[in-house]
């Protein structure tokens, strides 16, 4: 409370002190004016004390009036307080005034008896003012001053001695009236401020109390008092929530009886005085609730300090547990299969590699690929996919010891750690064997995909580990090396890693790296070799690549084919190619000599089946406006293993505007009777392997004459590659070849050599 609050209550509580102890002093007053009028009527003039008496009594019957009013209003206001004061005040002026008059008026000049009679009930009547109106000093001293001058000054004018003593003794009386009246009203001001301050304080208490119980209701956090023996005394209604249970269970229950005993560190170490804090799951006794909590218990003092228990805050921090859950599920777990992922992998790994650097025993690192997984995926759908790799898991799982992890890379890819396998090198193999034989032989029973009987091949690389020798990303590439290598073998294979398969992925990662360089900078050029008749004349030559590399030197086309064609980058150079053949025969078109040469070019299966081979080369012949019977394509027996088919679609369209087909290195693949008849091939050529030992060897001459008889019956052309010697060339003309190519009539050579060699034919 500020000062000008303080002062408006102090004068408010003298006010009301005033107005209800004015009740008896008018009732008394009224009743001594009574008396007095009655008593004087006999040596006053009768019309004065009526006068008088009506006076008096009109003004108590006023004042009466202004208590009544009084306590009928409720005002609280500093304004209205002031204005009930000053009615106050005037009251006590008109009734003192009246007082005093009635020690003139009422004074009997000759009837000492009722002199003295007025005096003692003035005197009385001061008396009695200064108690009642002490609250208020003014008019208190107002009163009593009114009261008692005029008769003093009365008994003064008589002059007489014992008027004088009276006189006098009136004037004392009143100066200690006076100053009794100081201390009256300094106590009770003094009371007044201590029972405002009381009631201030009462309130402040109630309004804290009032607070405290608010906070404890609504707290988003549970909370209960306990005492010493472990008994709750108290809990807000939001730690019965957390519990599922209700006040009159909770209140009363003894601690010490529940079954879980996870919290009861921290409930009695708060007895010792100690703050303690549990956070961790916690089992209900005497309800349902499974839940997570977090729970601080500190000790409750009383006001000499001594613990007379403990309170406890409680959250339930149950959903905030499971979304943490949720986020380590997502960040280390396949949400398909359960199965950890990569991230935990890793860090198992970590630990699989400490823990064999401590012990001493070997690891295993197994990587396991399902074989045609994509075959699956692509024909029956995802969720088939799914559910294979589901099973798959689990049966993997199944498969390992407790210890061993399984984990999903992603898509039909696993790892599997195997730990603790023995420290000799040769066991620890045999015991990677073992498990990887199990599984592969588990994985492969049949599996029931949605009603769909399934079964499935798998292949595993193996990579044994010794403590920190090696690093985990290190490791998981040397197993997946080895499961390719696995794959390489056949379905359903185990393959453990060793140092030369890294060598060989090395150097092959490093050979396409140079594969792009060369074409980045077009390192290829192209050599020519002649293809000539029985009558050593010149009738063709076959158009053959060669790689000019800075550092390897020249590389041959049989080293880098089939890497450009793995990487698709036979596209462009079989199109680049293609276009140099036409641009050559062009320009030949000009010259008798060279006029009638036919290119032979190789083509690739993935060029041949690229969407827009035909359009490709109508395209170039056209853009040359080429002769297209002079262009052969050369295709080998690959090309008719993806689909015999489509493949006569193509050569059909290309026929059709003039193009010749040829089948290269024929013998060596997959030659069927059946396909040759249905090809619109032109031309076979012998493989130069037949051509090789031909003089010596009798199944190559068998081979070769079977060749030639062959397509004599299909009405095909029929040329020998690799023609060295005068004696090769006999043998093949006598029984019927009469094309050939070879050492024989000359190397593959740039176009400059070979022009010029033509001119020498
Ligand atoms: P191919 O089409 O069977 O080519 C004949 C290969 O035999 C050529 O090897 C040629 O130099 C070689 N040769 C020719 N006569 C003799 C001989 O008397 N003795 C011996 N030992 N070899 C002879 P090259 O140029 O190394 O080409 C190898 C293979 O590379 C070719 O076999 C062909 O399949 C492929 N190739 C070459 N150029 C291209 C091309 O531009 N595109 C495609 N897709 N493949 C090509
Ligand atoms: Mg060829
Ligand atoms: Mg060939």
């Amino acid at each position: 409370m500020n000062n000008l609050d303080n002062k408006a209550a102090i004068q408010f509580e003298q006010l009301r002190q005033l107005y209800s102890l004015n009740v008896a002093p008018l009732v008394t007053s009224s009743f001594l004016a009574a008396i007095l009028a009655y008593m004087q009527r006999e040596v006053i003039s009768s019309t004065v004390v009526v006068a008088w008496f009506s006076l008096i009594t009109l003004i108590m019957f006023s004042r009466a009036i202004l208590t009544f009013a009084y306590q009928r209003s409720s005002t609280t206001s500093l304004t209205r307080t002031h204005l009930w004061r000053l009615g106050f005040r005037l009251g006590i002026l008109i009734s003192g005034l009246t007082w005093g008059a009635a020690g003139f008026l009422l004074f009997p000049a000759n009837a000492p008896q009722n002199q003295l009679f007025l005096l003692f009930i003035l005197a009385g009547l001061t008396a009695g003012a200064v108690t009642s109106y002490a609250a208020d000093i003014v008019s208190a001293l107002l009163f009593s001053l009114l009261v008692l001058t005029p008769i003093i000054i009365r008994l003064t004018l008589v002059g007489e001695n014992l008027y004088l003593a009276m006189s006098l003794a009136s004037i004392l009386y009143l100066c200690h009236l006076i100053m009794s009246l100081r201390h009256i009203n300094r106590n009770i001001l003094e009371n007044i401020v201590l029972r405002l301050e009381a009631a201030e304080r009462e309130s402040t208490v109630k309004i804290s109390e009032e607070r405290y119980r608010l906070l404890l209701s609504y707290s988003p956090v549970g909370i209960f008092h306990y005492d010493t023996n472990l008994i709750i005394t108290y809990c807000n209604s939001h730690f019965v929530g957390i519990l599922r249970s209700s006040i009159e269970n909770v209140i009363g229950l003894n601690m010490k009886q529940l079954k879980s005993k996870v919290i009861t560190p921290v409930l009695s170490n708060a007895l010792l005085g100690e703050i303690g804090n549990y956070e961790g799951r916690y089992i209900a006794t005497f309800s349902t609730a499974d839940i997570w909590i977090s729970m601080t218990c500190a000790p409750f003092k009383d006001k000499a300090g001594a613990i007379i228990g403990g309170i406890g805050i409680v959250q339930d921090v149950t959903e905030r547990k499971l979304a943490e859950e949720e986020i380590k599920r997502l960040a280390f777990y396949d949400h398909l299969t359960g199965l950890p992922n990569r991230r935990f992998l890793q860090d198992r790994l970590n630990l699989a590699l400490a823990s064999s650097a401590d012990s001493g025993r070997k690891g295993a690192l197994l990587f396991l690929d399902l074989d045609r997984f994509k075959m699956l995926n692509d024909s029956r759908g995802h969720d088939i996919g799914d559910l294979l790799l589901k099973q798959v898991a689990e049966r993997l799982s199944a498969c390992l010891r407790e210890g061993d992890t399984v984990a999903r890379l992603g898509g039909d890819e696993f790892l599997v750690i195997l730990e603790n396998l023995s420290q000799q090198p040769s066991e620890a193999s045999a015991q990677a064997q073992q498990v990887a034989t199990k599984i592969l032989i588990t994985l492969n029973q049949i599996y029931f995909l949605d009603q769909y009987e399934y079964r499935n091949d798998s292949s595993i690389g193996i990579v044994l580990f010794n403590g920190h020798e090696h690093l985990q990303d290190e490791l998981i590439k040397q197993a997946d090396i080895a499961m390719y290598q696995a794959k390489k073998t056949g379905r359903n294979c185990l393959c453990f890693f060793n140092p030369i398969m890294q060598e060989a992925i090395t150097a092959r990662v490093e050979f396409e790296y140079d594969l792009r360089k060369a074409v980045e900078n077009w390192q290829f050029s192209l050599h020519y070799q002649i293809q000539m008749n029985n009558s050593d004349h010149p009738i063709g030559a076959e158009v053959l690549i060669r790689w000019r590399h800075p550092q390897r030197g020249l590389v041959p086309p049989a080293d880098f084919i089939p890497l450009a064609e793995e990487t698709g980058l036979i596209l462009q150079i079989g199109l680049w190619v293609l276009d140099s053949a036409c641009a050559q025969l062009k320009l030949w078109q000009q010259a008798p000599l060279t006029r009638d040469i036919a290119l032979s070019v190789n083509v690739s299966s993935k060029q041949f089946f690229q969407d827009d081979f035909v359009t490709q080369v109508q395209a170039v012949i056209l853009n040359y406006g080429i002769k297209p019977s002079l262009l052969k394509l050369e295709l080998t027996e690959s090309v008719f293993v993806k689909s015999i088919e489509e493949t006569i679609l193509i050569m059909d369209t290309l026929i059709a505007t003039g193009i010749q087909f040829s089948l290269d290195d024929f013998g060596t693949g997959y030659s069927s009777l059946q396909y040759l008849k249905r090809l619109p091939l032109h031309q076979l050529k012998i493989d130069q392997s037949f051509v090789r030992d031909i003089a010596v060897d009798s199944d190559d001459q068998a081979i070769v004459r079977t060749i030639i008889a062959m397509a004599d019956s299909l009405n095909l052309n029929v040329i020998a590659e690799g023609v060295e010697t005068e004696e090769q060339r006999k043998f093949l003309q006598d029984n019927g070849c009469v094309n050939f190519q070879g050492y024989l009539f000359s190397k593959p050579l740039v176009i400059e050599d070979f022009e010029e060699f033509l001119k020498h034919t």
